[in-house]
């Protein structure tokens, strides 16, 4: 076989819930490395989120299922929420080269307020090495509170973050859960399954 390296991204979140701001970030990702596909992994327990109450495992998989059916181009995964404890990148890194081998090219996608936390990862030295790293920002967002941090990164990881600019997405999952709350329109903000399945499911609704 002479198979070239696999390019793929990953796009790794909370998902509660997955939202366009999620999707259309994944899209411009694979579009402009020109990626075989994106996959997104709904996070088991992050180390970070532990302030409040998540939705179950089950309901996160489904929705990023839901929001995702009609892009050929994407694929779920559920490694991390197999995975009991925290979730940490380097873990997943590590079983994504298992799987896609040892040269793929690995994209990970993160929004910019993420790139501010990269250098606080746990082996970041090694994730760096494994990976390269897209963070997405939406125009107007104020780039220099980060643009030192990114290039103090990319001066030690060369080559190894990118920055992307994806247009008109102030979406974020809590301003969906606090309209929830609040008795207000979440349309067109996420896919009209997603927002389905939330009223089915009555999501959101008793979050404090
Ligand atoms: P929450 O409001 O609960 O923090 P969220 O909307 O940030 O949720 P997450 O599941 O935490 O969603 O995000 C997963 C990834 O997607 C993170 O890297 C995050 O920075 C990124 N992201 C979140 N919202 C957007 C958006 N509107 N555009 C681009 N990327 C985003
Ligand atoms: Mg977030």
């Amino acid at each position: 076989m002479n198979d070239k390296p696999k390019r793929i991204a990953v796009m790794g979140g909370t998902f509660d819930p997955i939202h366009y701001g999620h999707l259309v970030a994944a899209e411009a990702v694979r579009d402009r490395f020109q990626l075989e596909k994106v996959i997104f992994m709904p996070t088991g327990n992050p180390p970070h989120k532990e302030y409040r109450k998540v939705s179950s495992r089950e309901d996160r998989y489904l929705m990023t299922i839901l929001a995702t059916v009609t892009n050929p181009f994407f694929q779920v995964s559920d490694i991390e929420l197999k995975r009991k404890g925290y979730t940490y990148t380097i873990d997943t890194l590590r079983e994504l080269l298992n799987i896609y081998g040892e040269d793929a090219e690995i994209y990970f996608i993160t929004g910019a307020d993420a790139v501010m936390e990269i250098l606080t990862w746990r082996n970041v030295e090694q994730v760096l090495s494994m990976c390269r790293i897209v963070s997405a920002f939406r125009p107007g967002y104020d780039i220099h509170q980060f643009r030192n941090k990114v290039l103090e990164i990319e001066k030690t990881y060369k080559n190894k973050v990118h920055l992307i600019e994806v247009p008109a997405l102030a979406i974020s999952s809590t301003e969906i859960r606090n309209r929830i709350q609040n008795n207000r329109t979440i349309k067109y903000l996420l896919p009209e399954q997603v927002e389905k399945y939330i009223l089915k499911k009555g999501l959101y609704k008793g979050d404090e």
